[in-house]
């Protein structure tokens, strides 16, 4: 079966298979730590799987498995599937892949036959309101704007309200990713979320955070700033297809304690993918280690 992580793997592999050209049944502990270390896992951590290991000098895959996925460990709290409609806050620095990966989200609903409204919040860029509507289009969905400046939380309160009076399933908020200051930023998201609970008790639902997979582990900071700002519910990796840094992820979900729910891999509508952290840690696997050895 072709395996969708895969290709956002691709570099990630890469940057393994040069260290290792051929693969082993069992890795030398030194060799691990330089493909770890490569990938982009952070040196705090590629310390502690080690130490994780058993104490001889090489390992199997088994044991490698067992140490890697116990960095995934954060589940998404269930959701009552009678919030309707249910809003999603989109958060993250400017480039991050907000306005993309929503546009994909978007396409994704709608292909499980939901309705989606999306409120086009980042109003600080006249090009940032433009792209969300070309977007729109594209992915063929509502779309609430105004024009550039205008208040972001009055943007997020029509989305809502109208979502309401259609009976719209899914809402998806886009917003601003830098404002003058850090200050300015913070009280903004702020508002947008006590309005969205204005429009409707309990929303956002889900505060996701976008995060740039090219930026690797220096995402960790961004990443607390936002989560201290106004709390994060989840994160999407975007361009994990442009990256040798795949192996960033252990450090994301460790330093966060919060689900990766999507990877970006690539920058049309399908290139969005449900993060499983099983399949993402069998695939590196697979690049050490030789077949059917555990
Ligand atoms: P925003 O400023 O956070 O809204 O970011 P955008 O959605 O405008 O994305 C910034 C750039 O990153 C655009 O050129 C996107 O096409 C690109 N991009 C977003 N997600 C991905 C991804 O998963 N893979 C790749 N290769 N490019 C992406
Ligand atoms: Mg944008």
């Amino acid at each position: 079966m072709f395996s969708f992580i895969k290709k956002g793997l691709e570099k990630t592999l890469g940057s393994i298979k040069d260290i290792l050209p051929e693969r082993v049944e069992k890795i030398d502990k030194t060799l691990l730590e330089e493909i770890l270390i490569e990938s982009d896992i952070p040196y705090e951590l590629v310390e502690e799987i080690l130490y994780y290991l058993p104490p001889s000098s090489s390992v199997a895959r088994a044991d490698v498995r067992r140490v890697l996925k116990a960095y995934f460990t954060y589940k998404m709290p269930e959701l009552s599937s009678e919030q309707t409609p249910f809003v999603e806050l989109v958060i993250g620095v400017n480039g991050a892949g907000k306005t993309t990966t929503i546009a994909k989200l978007a396409h994704n609903y709608k292909k499980a036959s939901q309705s989606v409204l999306l409120g086009a919040a980042d109003t600080f860029r006249a090009a940032a309101i433009e792209q969300l509507k070309s977007w729109a289009e594209r992915v063929d969905v509502g779309i609430v704007y105004t024009a550039q400046g205008h208040d972001p939380s009055a943007v997020a309160y029509d989305t809502i309200s109208s979502a309401i009076a259609k009976k719209i399933d899914r809402v998806i908020i886009d917003t601003a990713g830098r404002l003058h200051n850090q200050v300015n930023l913070a009280n903004e998201l702020k508002k947008i979320v006590r309005i969205c609970d204005k429009a409707l008790l309990g929303a956002p639902h889900r505060k996701i955070l976008i995060l740039d997979g090219t930026q690797g582990t220096s995402a960790i900071n961004q990443a607390k700033a936002f989560h201290e700002m106004i709390g994060i519910d989840a994160i999407i990796i975007t361009k994990l297809d442009g990256t040798a840094k795949g192996g960033s992820l252990f450090g994301i979900a460790k330093a966060l304690e919060l689900p990766i729910l999507y990877v970006g891999v690539g920058e049309g509508k399908d290139d969005l993918i449900p993060f499983d952290s099983d399949e993402y840690v069998d695939t590196i696997l697979d690049a050490i280690f030789t077949p059917n050895h555990g």
